[in-house]
């Protein structure tokens, strides 16, 4: 029987739109070479060009209009100038991610050749982790409230609203991750000599949980001393796992040490396959280069890639990644941003021809 996986393409503004194509013509000598096959559906809304023109970010309809699909493909989402970002992300990617129930961010962490390391005296192999953030509940929550607001009482409060439903579900994810892969290393994000409650009690599942898991290695770091060892020492870590907050902050660090804004990529996991997953590079969309053909498609190429490995087809996502690196490697295949002269075009079809 052959494999088909249907996927909600989503452009979205900005690079989105050119960034978009060149994943897709790598997706596709993926299917080539791996025998299964792509069933695409295009969708111009979840974009601020949508927004323009219907006062609204997405149609009323739009889970219908997405329908059964495996995954979700996402460009980049944003009119920084003239739409507030709380309108086009809420409009938008929070929607997905709260109907879908997507509480895994994943953020692979790796610098590949070709890319300018900002910490001194780092080749490609000596960064390669994978950020796990929970992404649905923690610090997140919007409870608390100002009281005596304006007057010289003033009292703000909000709470971190964390469960063990919630908790365990991503410490699982993290720890099933790190089982599989080589290293077998875990470090959890904590803070729990200066967040009295909840932060012990995370430090409680974790443990709970690393029990069984025998094989994987498990530590913790405060999250201060972890994001000054992420600049110092980022070989030590393989598998992060991290709250919310924690997580955030984590997870654009981790990248800004690769050096990678324009290769990035980010999947807005539910590991349950009944309903899509999200995969969208972690760069925006880029205003001030839009429409001029130069963007880095990486990020949302190596995104597919993760897409793939989603869907069980890890021949193909490593087949991908290794294309990505051998594209990199080549400085005339390189984009700007990477001191390179090639176009989106050109370095998408150097990837893609390259996948085998
Ligand atoms: P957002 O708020 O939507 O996450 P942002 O405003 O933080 O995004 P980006 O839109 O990602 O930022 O752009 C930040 C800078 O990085 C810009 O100067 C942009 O040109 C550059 N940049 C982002 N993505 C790419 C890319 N794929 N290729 C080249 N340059 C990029
Ligand atoms: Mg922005």
């Amino acid at each position: 029987m052959t494999r088909q996986y249907k996927i909600a393409v989503i452009p979205g503004d900005g690079i989105g739109k050119e960034v978009m194509p060149e994943g897709i013509r790598v997706l596709e000598a993926a299917a080539k070479a791996y025998g299964f096959t792509l069933e695409l559906e295009w969708h111009d809304f979840a974009c601020c060009e949508y927004y323009a023109e219907h006062g609204q970010m997405m149609p009323d309809d739009w889970k219908e209009r997405i329908g059964a699909v495996d995954a979700i493909y996402f460009g980049a989402v944003g009119w920084p100038d003239t739409v507030p970002d709380h309108v086009s992300l809420w409009g938008s990617l929070i929607q997905f991610r709260r109907e879908y129930d997507q509480y895994v961010n994943l953020r692979p962490v790796r610098l590949m050749p070709g890319v300018p390391c900002p910490l001194a005296n780092r080749k490609p192999g000596d960064i390669d982790m994978m950020i796990v953030r929970e992404n649905t509940e923690g610090e997140y929550s919007a409870i608390g409230g100002i009281s005596f607001p304006g007057t010289a009482r003033e009292v703000v409060m909000q709470e971190t609203v964390m469960t063990r439903f919630g908790t365990d579900r991503i410490l699982r994810y993290a720890f099933d991750l790190a089982q599989k892969r080589p290293k077998q290393h875990l470090t959890s994000a904590t803070k729990s000599n200066g967040i009295a409650i909840t932060m012990p009690w995370w430090d409680g599942r974790v443990e709970e949980m690393a029990a069984s898991y025998p094989e994987v290695r498990t530590d913790k770091y405060h999250i201060d001393i972890l994001a000054a060892q992420f600049v110092m020492n980022p070989d030590r870590f393989d598998t992060v796992v991290a709250s919310n907050l924690f997580g955030d902050i984590l997870s654009d660090l981790g990248p800004a040490c690769t050096g990678t804004i324009g290769i990035a990529p980010c999947g807005n996991i539910n590991p349950d396959r009944s309903v899509p997953s999200l995969f969208e590079p972690v760069h925006g969309s880029a205003p001030d280069i839009a429409g001029k053909g130069i963007a880095n498609p990486v990020g949302q190429i190596w995104c597919g890639a993760m897409m793939l490995e989603h869907f069980g087809e890890q021949d193909a996502a490593d087949a991908v990644v290794r294309a990505i690196e051998a594209t990199l490697a080549q400085a005339p295949l390189r984009t700007r941003d990477l001191g390179g002269s090639a176009n989106t075009e050109e370095c998408g079809k150097a990837v893609a021809e390259r996948v085998a």
